[in-house]
């Protein structure tokens, strides 16, 4: 790997990002060629089987996210890997409320790209890896130990395995380890988790017939059930249920699952007739009490960690690491200073709250089932066919907008020039 510099007694970077997945791996390729010497550390290499980031799973990529690829140069490996959604349907079994909207009548090309994560992680570093970059350390696998967060400096140590290790300083520590993350836990920064009682069963599927584009979602007792076009053809389905159904949904043959999925999604996309293997993500809601501490910041997971049922966590991450990146790379002095910190978390703040709001609400609205609630979603979802206002702000929210948006969401460079 070009990038790696030789081990030394101690290393000295401006930021050091804890955690290589879809959202560290983007704050470094954002702030490549900037002039901020970064560090990034993962624990679990990108392209080996158990990297929990870059996995089986597929990610609905909104516009916003698509121009923070395409600014940070990675759009044109990912494109090639992607489908466009041109059509979104959201419907509610067992209920005749049924919405459908189409990116035309909202005068966009597409609503979003669904791209399998490994598309994203493969073009994420082949940028940090391929180009010299001699501002970007790579360490993995590594692992932080003794993080010692001061006024003045974070310092640490890196065990990098068969006993190597390293000594490092810098002035900003960001957490992108994911929801359980280990630096937000280091800084002393809690964090409320709330268990949706819900897993996630993910595959992809084959049809015996063309997605054209369309999207589905489709909210049953249970949780919501997605079926997103993919580039091949193929669909990604993510089924949100309970426990013991999704323990019940992994352990049934191909035949079976096919015949489960039909008889809960119907005949919409056509007739189900080949899946992959299944994975499962159990559902949770973890949200940090704050996503800037002495010295550290949070972003992704590390900062909320949300349920997929509007596909907007890694959106909201990746815009999390925009911002962060134009912070960091228009500072002249100290990085880690608390004011620059504090405004960071303040400009976030809006769009974080906003989409952990409306994730959460999705959820519990469709898990309400009480007398009459179904009835109400039922006239809420041909209302909302009916009345272009309610269509334009979930299209908005499926584009990704909220709060000031990051030069980079916005197609500008990361710098000022
Ligand atoms: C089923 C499902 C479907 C989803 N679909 C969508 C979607 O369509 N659209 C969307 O926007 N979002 C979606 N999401 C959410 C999205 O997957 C997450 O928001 C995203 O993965 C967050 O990325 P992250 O890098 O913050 O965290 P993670 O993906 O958890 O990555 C954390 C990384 O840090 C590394 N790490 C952990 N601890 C350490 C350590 N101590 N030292 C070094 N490295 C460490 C890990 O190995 C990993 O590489 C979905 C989630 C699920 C579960």
């Amino acid at each position: 790997m070009a990038a790696v510099a030789p081990a030394t007694a101690a290393a000295e970077v401006d930021v050091a990002i804890v955690g290589g997945g879809m959202v560290g791996a983007s704050l470094a390729a954002a702030l490549w060629g900037t002039g901020v010497r970064v560090l990034l550390v993962e624990s679990v290499p990108f392209g080996t089987g158990t990297q929990p980031s870059f996995d089986e799973r597929t990610t609905a990529l909104g516009n916003a996210s698509r121009r923070i690829f395409e600014a940070i140069g990675v759009w044109p490996a990912i494109a090639s890997e992607a489908a466009a959604i041109r059509s979104i349907h959201v419907s509610e079994a067992g209920r005749f409320g049924f919405s459908r909207l189409t990116a035309s009548e909202q005068g966009v090309d597409a609503f979003g790209y669904v791209v399998a994560n490994r598309a994203i992680g493969a073009a994420l570093w082949q940028k940090l890896s391929s180009s010299s970059a001699p501002q970007l350390l790579l360490r993995m696998p590594a692992h932080v130990q003794d993080l010692e967060i001061g006024d003045a400096r974070v310092r640490f140590t890196l065990e990098r395995g068969s006993g190597a290790a390293e000594q490092i300083v810098a002035q900003l520590v960001v957490a992108a380890d994911g929801a359980h993350s280990q630096i937000r836990a280091a800084a002393g920064i809690a964090a409320d988790v709330e268990d949706y009682d819900q897993v996630a069963v993910v595959a992809n599927v084959a049809t015996d017939r063309a997605h054209e584009g369309r999207a589905f979602e489709r909210f049953t007792r249970e949780g919501p059930l997605a079926v997103l076009p993919l580039h091949d053809g193929t669909w990604a389905v993510i089924w949100a249920c309970r426990p013991a159904h999704a323990a019940r949904l992994l352990s049934l043959d191909e035949a079976a699952y096919l015949a489960r999925l039909q008889a809960q999604f119907g005949w919409r996309a056509g007739r189900f007739v080949a899946a992959s293997r299944r994975g499962s993500y159990p559902l949770r809601l973890t949200r940090a009490a704050t996503t800037v501490g002495v010295r550290t910041v949070l972003i992704g997971n590390a900062a909320q960690a949300l349920h997929p049922v509007a596909g907007q966590g890694f959106n909201l991450g990746l815009r999390d690491a925009a911002l962060l990146a134009e912070v960091l790379a228009n500072t002249a002095g100290d990085v880690g200073s608390a004011a620059l910190l504090r405004r960071f978390a303040q400009w976030r703040a809006r769009d974080r709250e906003g989409v952990v709001r409306f994730t959460d609400g999705l959820v519990k609205l469709f898990a309400d089932h009480r007398p009459g609630m179904s009835l109400l979603r039922g006239l809420g979802l041909l209302m909302f066919d009916l009345a272009p206002p309610a269509k334009s702000a979930l299209a908005r929210v499926s584009l990704g907008f909220g709060g000031p948006a990051p030069r980079l969401a916005r197609g500008l460079p990361v710098r000022h020039v």
